[in-house]
């Protein structure tokens, strides 16, 4: 997959902008707070509407507009095709592919991207919601039909709480609580599927890139981690459900006392270990980006095998606290497929690619 040109209006600090790329490296260079970042957000905007920093789209709105539009034309699927998103104050975001309006869910079977920013060091360092976040972004891009199973789960899970809240003051809520328990279940158990099923394939891909990446020294793993009463996770939906109703039926009574949903997809986690110890309790800073990394990198081999197209690469500020060897193993993975990559500095990186120069929300240099 390869965007081959993004045109921005109105969107966070470029008030207009246009840029070619190469479908092979793009080195974006400059200064802080030049609108790199935002650029790489930009093109991730195409694998399906959303931005990979807020839940809010009026923060992607430039200060002082009402509306922000980023137009691009894409190779995809063995065509070329052309995306554009329409962000306006207090609407919904529209979306057209070739002309036509689409959904995100539709789009985010159209366009590939996988990214690594700074901020996904949290897979590591933070609690179960930032693994869970990862899956979920990359298997929506797998599995389109992934994210409209989210958006009920949330729903669900919304009401559900919301009932669990409020039934001491209004009893006749309770009526209704049995069923959210049991749509819950339902939901849960496919989700609980997707998920193992993909945590499964990214150990298995993930393995083999972090020993390289690490010179050998590490080890890593993955485990899928959810509700006790499931013994595997992998199993078929049916089991699964009927696993999540026994755990659901045993917390009854505690989820009416403490007010909390207590069963589901939304407490499952992802064990990373390094070497068999927590990475998350023990890693060091090198080694959480390295598995991090290593994560995306798998992200991307998984994603090729599903859409049979290398996707995107977006590496923000990737390099630092690395060692030489590992630096050397990062720029080693531009090779395949489309890559944005930024950097402060110019030296070492600008031999790798077409170098795109931002200043103040203005792309220079490109062609
Ligand atoms: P760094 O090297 O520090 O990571 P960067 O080039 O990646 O910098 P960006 O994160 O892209 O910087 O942000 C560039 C500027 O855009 C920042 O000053 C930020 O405050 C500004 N900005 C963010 N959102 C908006 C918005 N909605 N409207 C206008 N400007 C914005
Ligand atoms: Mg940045």
């Amino acid at each position: 997959m390869i965007v081959r040109k993004i045109a921005l209006n109105g969107w966070r600090n470029y008030e207009f902008a246009a840029a070619e790329f190469s479908p092979g490296t793009n080195v974006i260079t400059g200064e802080n707070a030049q609108g790199k970042t935002n650029l790489l957000e930009a093109v991730y905007l195409l694998t399906g509407g959303k931005s990979f920093r807020t839940r809010f789209d009026k923060e992607l709105i430039g200060f002082g507009y009402t509306s922000a539009e980023v137009l691009a034309d894409v190779f995809a699927f063995g065509r070329e095709q052309t995306v554009r998103i329409v962000l306006r104050q207090g609407q919904r975001k529209q979306i057209w592919q070739n002309g036509v309006k689409k959904t995100a869910a539709e789009l985010a079977g159209t366009f590939a991207a996988v990214l690594f920013c700074p901020d996904d060091l949290n897979i590591i360092r933070d609690g179960p919601a930032a693994r869970r976040r990862m899956m979920d972004m990359a298997i929506s891009q797998l599995r389109p039909k992934y994210g409209a199973l989210l958006a009920e789960y949330s729903r669900l899970y919304d009401q559900k709480s919301a009932i669990l809240r409020d039934w001491h003051e209004k009893p006749s809520l309770l009526d209704t609580l049995d069923d959210f328990s049991d749509q819950m279940c339902r939901v849960s158990a496919k989700l609980i599927r997707y998920r193992a099923a993909y945590a499964s394939r990214l150990n298995i891909a993930a393995a083999p890139i972090h020993a390289d990446f690490s010179g050998g020294r590490d080890k890593l793993t993955l485990a899928y981690r959810t509700v006790s009463t499931v013994v595997d996770a992998l199993g078929t939906e049916k089991e699964i459900y009927y696993a999540l109703c026994d755990h659901q039926e045993q917390h009854r009574r505690a989820e009416l006392d403490s007010g909390q949903c207590l069963t589901g997809a939304h407490k499952d986690d992802l064990i990373i270990s390094i070497n068999g110890q927590s990475a998350r309790a023990f890693a060091s800073q090198g080694q959480t980006r390295t598995a991090v990394i290593s994560l995306k990198l798998a992200e991307r081999a998984l994603l090729r095998q599903g859409t049979g197209e290398t996707p995107v690469l977006l590496l923000d500020d990737v390099l630092s606290e690395l060692d030489a060897g590992r630096q050397d193993f990062v720029l080693n993975q531009l090779r395949e497929g489309q890559v944005f990559i930024t950097c402060c500095e110019t030296d070492r990186l600008t031999s790798l690619g077409q170098v795109l120069s931002i200043r103040s929300g203005t792309i220079g240099g490109a062609q």
